[in-house]
């Protein structure tokens, strides 16, 4: 497994050079996820078959950190092993966010629901993205990006936990059915292009409409286009755009790759599309 992904990475680096030191901080985390994976995370939201499904035909995702205070400490334990890992590449973010979590103990758990709130109000002028880099310095936001990672295991395991229920619950919203949060990409697959919605916080993955809008559910293709930007071999990679509310998303043409692809390396490598995204004033 762990030979595998670090495989992936390679290929990544050699094809995407002026993105090295954004992979190998997810390479990093990937390494320290993979040490714990060797444990089963702890079951934190504590969900039954029986109440998932009931929830979910009821058209509410699985997980509301938005209301919900986390209650299990496991998460942010892992939270500061992130921490320390980041430390020498991050010295000053990491040494703030230290700052406000010693200052207060239910600091974590609140920056957890503020993140959420935030993610989940399509309402707001911006969508906040698990990963973004500010445009002036071309730096990654960490603190959100970790924030989100200290919950990967415990997402992931749920969605995997519950995939049947998920599968056959015929959720077809543009978020997320486990943790509400908005779609982070787009894949096509198979040979008709059937399109799938993706998140990353949960590695969760349901079918959309091809041509719907999953933000504001736009239907109307007089309002729906996308664009590419032109790069050489990267031609499985396209925004699409709405009109209607000015959102974007990135898709990822999976037929156009020859081996599996990783959406959360795809999505890392795909972020100069994130900024010309911006720059055409779509959020
Ligand atoms: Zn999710
Ligand atoms: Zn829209």
């Amino acid at each position: 497994m762990t030979t595998e992904v670090s495989q992936i990475f390679a290929q990544y680096r050699e094809e995407f050079p002026h993105y090295l030191e954004f992979i190998e901080t997810l390479q990093n985390i990937h390494l320290l996820r993979n040490e714990k994976a060797a444990t089963r995370p702890r079951d934190i939201f504590t969900l039954s078959p029986v109440s998932a499904s009931r929830k979910l035909k009821a058209d509410q995702p699985l997980i509301n950190l938005k209301e919900e205070l986390l209650n299990d400490p496991t998460p942010e334990q892992y939270f500061l092993e992130l921490l320390s890992l980041a430390e020498n590449e991050h010295p000053s973010a990491t040494a703030a966010i230290r700052e406000t979590l010693a200052a207060d103990k239910n600091a974590y758990r609140e920056l957890i629901r503020e993140l959420f709130a935030r993610e989940t109000n399509l309402g707001e002028t911006a969508i906040a993205r698990i990963l973004t880099i500010s445009t002036e310095a071309e730096e990654l936001d960490l603190i959100p990006l970790l924030l989100h990672e200290s919950l990967k295991p415990f997402f992931t395991e749920l969605a995997a936990n519950l995939n049947t229920v998920i599968r056959n619950s015929g959720w077809n919203q543009g978020r997320c059915p486990v943790c509400s949060r908005p779609a982070d990409l787009s894949l096509l697959r198979e040979e008709e292009g059937k399109r799938t919605l993706f998140c990353l916080q949960c590695d969760c993955e349901w079918p959309y409409k091809r041509l719907q809008c999953p933000f504001c559910g736009e239907e109307d293709q007089q309002k729906l286009s996308y664009f590419t930007v032109e790069d050489g071999n990267h031609d499985k990679y396209r925004v699409n755009v709405c009109h209607q509310c000015q959102r974007y998303i990135k898709t990822i043409d999976t037929r156009k790759s020859s081996s599996a692809i990783n959406p959360e390396i795809e999505n890392l490598v795909t972020l100069h599309l994130d900024l010309q995204a911006a720059k055409e004033g779509f959020k």
